[in-house]
């Protein structure tokens, strides 16, 4: 034996993988000592048979078959066992397998080598991994489900006192007209403007709980209706203040239409709420990255102190009293939930006095689905 082979020979007995040389009629030629532990086999009791015996039988047809139909060309080549192979213990055991069988011409003949990989352990772990990840999820989205349902429940029964509270201090403050002194009538007024941005918040809060995702897959949502949409919603504001917009073409997205509407209401109804001393100016544009979309809403407001980026998008969040800019402090977590509902991000860019730029992520209508 040559110095190299010898060499080669001592890695091979020492390898973790199983070890089989064969001859051109697949007749065991080697057979190292990780292949007698897999396989059960000694050296000696293999030497010289057909390997189809370490193929459980009721697979050995369908193995061989396949195996010799692989190798079938007069030309060295490579399998590598994509999926995963049983094969037969000496005891009778059947074990998933990792396989790589090399076929060499060496002088006139070919010559086959494989390697062999017991993968039940890597198997178990990944199984047990993925039911792992399963129950987690499923315990996760029982209990947002349940979380859902709780906020939906609650916001539904809160209004139903709320309703009488306003009602009824509606009809105080109707019928003590001209009798009660100045202060009285403004309190029952602060009683029904309480009431009122209650209301707000529950429906706010109702709105945050419907959202999700389920059917949007199927969804085929042109953004730029979406936007003609808005703008007429918000026409009296718009005239009021001198908004001006410039709007890119915007794509399609797997998102439903109403929560379209709803983000970019949001977006662009702050873009005026938020204006500075001049005319709000908006710029909206849509960017494709690989297969999702990248939404700017860029705007000239007073900005945000980005010590509060991340703060904005939490529900009832809010950086102003409710007497200068009125609000419920959960549009940008509407945004926030239809945006990361739907796999996307949702970000802000802004510095004080230097308006703001509002980007989002969403992903891309898929091309079978998109509508003409
Ligand atoms: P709301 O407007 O009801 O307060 P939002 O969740 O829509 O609630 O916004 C949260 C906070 O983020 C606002 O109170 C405001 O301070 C800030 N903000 C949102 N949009 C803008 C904007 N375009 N320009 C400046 N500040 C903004």
């Amino acid at each position: 034996m040559t110095k190299d082979r010898e060499s080669l020979q001592l890695i091979l007995n020492n390898a973790y993988d199983a070890f089989v040389s064969m001859d051109s009629k697949w007749r065991i030629t080697d057979w190292n000592a990780q292949a007698e532990i897999t396989l059960g086999w000694c050296r000696e009791d293999v030497l010289g048979r057909s390997l189809d015996f370490v193929i459980p039988s009721h697979l050995r047809k369908q193995y061989l078959s396949e195996l010799f139909k692989f190798f079938s060309s007069d030309s060295e080549d490579i399998l590598k066992t994509s999926r995963d192979f049983l094969l037969a213990h000496r005891d009778g055991k059947e074990f998933p397998a990792e396989i790589s069988i090399f076929k060499v011409k060496e002088d006139s003949d070919f010559k086959y080598y494989a390697l062999i990989r017991d993968i039940t352990e890597r198997k178990r772990s990944n199984e047990e991994l993925e039911r792992l990840v399963q129950e987690r999820t499923e315990k996760l989205m029982h209990s947002n489900e349940e979380l859902r349902q709780f906020a939906k429940i609650a916001s539904h029964d809160l209004q139903e006192p709320l309703r009488a509270i306003q009602g009824f201090s509606e009809l105080l403050l109707e019928s003590t007209q001209g009798k009660l002194e100045k202060d009285p009538t403004e309190f029952i007024e602060y009683i029904l403007d309480g009431t009122k941005r209650m209301k707000a918040l529950i429906q706010s809060v109702l709105l945050h709980s419907e959202i999700d995702s389920y059917d949007s897959d199927a969804c085929v949502t042109n953004c730029n209706s979406v936007i003609e949409e808005v703008l007429a919603d918000l026409d009296q504001s718009i005239k009021d203040t001198g908004a001006s917009f410039e709007v890119d073409r915007l794509p399609k997205v797997a998102v439903e239409r109403s929560q379209m509407i709803q983000l970019f209401q949001n977006l662009i109804s702050n873009s005026i709420k938020y204006r500075n001393s001049k005319a709000p100016m908006i710029y909206i544009t849509a960017e494709k990255n690989l297969n999702q979309w990248l939404f700017c809403v860029r705007d000239n407001s007073i900005g945000i102190d980005p010590q509060y980026s991340d703060k904005i998008f939490d529900m009832f969040a809010r950086l102003h009293g409710k007497v200068v800019y009125p609000g419920t402090g959960m549009g940008l977590a509407i945004c926030k939930r239809i945006v990361t509902s739907h796999g996307g991000r949702i970000w802000v860019e802004s510095e004080l006095g230097h308006g703001s730029i509002f980007m989002f992520t969403l992903p891309a209508v898929k091309r079978q689905g998109e509508l003409k």
